[in-house]
């Protein structure tokens, strides 16, 4: 029979799950809410739906594992812990509940991790052993991996990169607790969070101050700069200035043959890359300056967490 593997990234809002078969095809995908207050209940919600995807598939399938990509995912545990824009406190046994219905192997790992796996199995990553992918959403996320496997530290958590802080001292206030977080300055947020600093700090003309701060997004401020407007351009500069002096501070930790950017800032394309590739090098010791390779993903942007989050079953059954 025919093999296939559910893929599903837990968000804050809602869970997006699909099927995808050997060679990445995503056969079936949907979405349930994430807002159950009783895990059960969405756990309930989640296999009906995966079950009536199988169903509804043309020839017949056999379900062989479930990837789970999700915020705080404790590898090691199956677990989500401490997640704080999920529903459900504390330490939750996602993997072993999901496992529990479907009787078929899980793997559970935070959202970047999936995403780097998924660069590596079907993606731009194909044959490197080293290399780190940065997801840019609502936060930041990153998944690194070395001599071919993913870096998962003591606990699981390894590669909040996103939690880094810029400063020795102070900054924005992430909603992690602490402050001047790389998240806070480096995603689609950040960059909000940039202009109306920029607005408040310059007399610049930018038909960007028409915006309120919820109408406001990151492909606003991209399509503005490339009309020209001078105040968005800066916050993209902004922006890839600080990522890139960042990522040069990871370059040093485990020396990537290449970095990969996805998610939707990274749609700005050039206005992120190039500034991001500048300060990148211009922070780096010589054996590593216009060394590491700064590209785009090579995942479709809207499956790419479902197909990161199947890719750990495969990873896992090699
Ligand atoms: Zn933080």
């Amino acid at each position: 029979m025919l093999q296939i593997i559910a893929g599903v990234d837990i968000g804050g809002t809602s869970t997006k799950y699909g099927l995808v078969d050997n060679e990445g095809n995503v056969l079936y995908q949907g979405s349930v809410k994430t807002q159950f207050p009783d895990v059960n209940d969405y756990i309930d919600e989640l296999e009906n739906a995966i079950r009536e995807g199988l169903e509804s598939l043309t020839d017949t399938y056999e379900l062989v594992g479930v990837g789970i990509g999700a915020p705080n995912g404790n590898y090691f545990k199956g677990t989500i812990e401490e997640a704080p824009n999920l529903p459900w406190s504390g330490v939750v046994p996602i993997g072993k509940l999901i496992e529990d219905r479907f009787g078929v192997p899980v793997a559970l790992t935070n959202d970047a991790n999936a995403a780097a796996i998924g660069e590596m199995v079907y993606g731009g990553a194909k044959g490197m052993k080293n290399f780190i992918v940065i997801t840019l959403g609502t936060g930041l996320g990153s998944g690194l991996v070395s001599n071919g496997e993913m870096i998962l530290g003591h606990q699981g958590f390894a590669g909040e990169l996103g939690h880094q802080s810029i400063k020795t001292k102070g900054g924005r206030q992430c909603k992690c607790g602490q402050k001047g977080c790389l998240e806070t300055y480096v995603s689609a947020t950040g960059i909000k969070r940039t202009v109306y600093k920029l607005l408040a700090d310059h007399h610049i003309d930018s038909e960007l101050r028409n915006y309120s701060f919820v109408d406001l997004n990151a492909k606003i401020v991209a399509d503005h700069a490339k009309q020209g407007d001078a105040l968005a351009i800066e916050a993209f500069e902004y922006t890839g200035s600080i990522l890139g002096a960042k990522l040069a501070d990871a370059v040093v930790y485990t020396d990537p043959e290449a970095i990969f950017i996805m998610g939707g800032l990274a749609q700005a394309g050039e206005l992120l890359f190039k500034p991001t590739i500048k300060a990148l090098n211009d922070n780096s010791m010589a054996i590593f300056k216009d060394k590491v390779k700064v590209l785009p993903s090579k995942l479709d942007n809207q499956t790419a967490p479902i197909v990161g989050a199947a890719s750990l079953i495969i990873q896992k059954m090699k």
